[in-house]
């Protein structure tokens, strides 16, 4: 029997390669981090460009602060960040960023061209990279305020992940439902989705919509013409409030729609909550017909921890039981004020 192998260091790029492949599994998970950053910097103007289900070419083009150019030769290196500093502060992060991983996996598996231009700068500038680095000097160019991040040939230097993807019109409708999903939450956003070569976008939102009328547009006007306004008032005790749009009874659907939810504005599964919800409306509903559910929900940063998971999809919060005690009676509340046929039931 031969001896145990002897350990030896990954070189940096295998390490890279490998971060950033937790990181971007899909040309959508690359999406959800650009418009996430162009959301930290202020952005009112998301506009997104996809080539080949993002595969070929993904770029957004944001309104927010741009970028000072003397950061930009550590843009794309890992954990350089503008949003954190102590650990501690991730107990209060306001922002979706915070860990300076994103724009550097992307650079490891893709190429990266950065247009940006601060209200200060005289000219926008842009420059390229690879593999963390810039690759060569920024250059000055016509542009207006704000951030241009274009992402080419995704996966380019990882075959398997090529091979392992759905097909291009897959990745785009999946890109397609990611940024409809982020936009209900994004008040004073505006967003837009297009394929490249074409005229017509695949999803437009004003940034003056509100929620009710954001959801028209991505889920449709049945959904829309359909829903009550969920609310719930701060409990201090469990640090928790929440806001949102449910389909009342009218809505016939057999469609499960999965819930449009958020934790502190970020776009989060979370199981536990779905079953609850789902299971309050079984009680209403005839059987099979199946709920819209829009909600927001706003947890004392303290309380929630959002570093459980690279694409930082799901989050963990305390008093989980709680809390979604409390919102599944809430829910009965809500749908139990706009049954009539019930309350006729009960009272003759
Ligand atoms: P994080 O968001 O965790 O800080 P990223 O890799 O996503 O890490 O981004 C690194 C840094 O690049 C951010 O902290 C921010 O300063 C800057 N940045 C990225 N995208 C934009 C953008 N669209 N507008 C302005 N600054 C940006
Ligand atoms: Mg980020």
């Amino acid at each position: 029997m031969s001896g145990p192998s002897h350990i030896k260091p990954l070189n940096e790029s295998v390490v890279n390669k490998i971060a950033a492949g937790e990181i971007i599994v899909a040309p959508v998970n690359a999406l959800k981090e650009m418009i996430e950053n162009s959301i930290d910097a202020g952005a009112t103007s998301i506009e997104i460009l996809v080539k080949d289900g993002g595969l070929k070419v993904l770029q957004v083009t944001d309104n927010g602060s741009g970028i000072n150019k003397s950061d930009l030769a550590i843009l794309c290196q890992r954990f350089t960040t503008s949003k954190l500093t102590t650990f501690e502060d991730l107990s209060s992060i306001q922002t979706f960023g915070f860990r300076g991983e994103a724009l550097a996996s992307i650079s490891h598996i893709a190429r990266v061209t950065v247009t940006t231009k601060t209200k200060e700068d005289a000219c926008a500038w842009r420059v390229s990279y690879s593999a963390g680095k810039m690759l060569g000097e920024a250059k000055p160019t016509a542009g207006k305020n704000g951030t241009v991040i274009l992402v080419e040939d995704l996966f380019y230097n990882v075959n398997s992940r090529l091979r392992a993807l759905r097909s291009p019109n897959e990745e785009f409708a999946k890109i397609l439902e990611c940024v409809g999903r982020y936009s209900i939450n994004a008040a004073h956003v505006g967003f837009s989705c297009k394929k490249f070569g074409e005229s017509q976008f695949a999803l437009a939102v004003r940034a003056s919509s509100n929620a009710k009328e954001r959801i028209r547009s991505i889920f449709g006007r049945a959904v829309a013409s359909e829903l009550v306004e969920f609310k719930m008032p701060e409990n201090m005790e469990l640090g928790i409030s929440a806001h949102g749009q449910v389909s009342n009874l009218n809505f016939v659907s057999k469609k499960a729609i999965s819930p449009v939810l958020f934790i502190n504005n970020r776009l989060v599964t979370c199981d536990p909550i779905r079953r609850a919800l789902n299971q309050v409306y079984a009680s209403f509903l005839a059987k099979g017909n199946k709920p819209f559910i829009f909600l927001s929900l706003k947890i004392r940063p303290d309380l929630v921890d959002v570093n459980v998971h690279p694409t930082k999809r799901e989050v963990r919060f305390l008093h989980d039981d709680e809390i979604i005690e409390q919102l599944s009676s809430q829910l009965e509340n809500t749908l139990s004020s706009v049954d009539t046929s019930r309350s006729f039931k009960t009272t003759s």
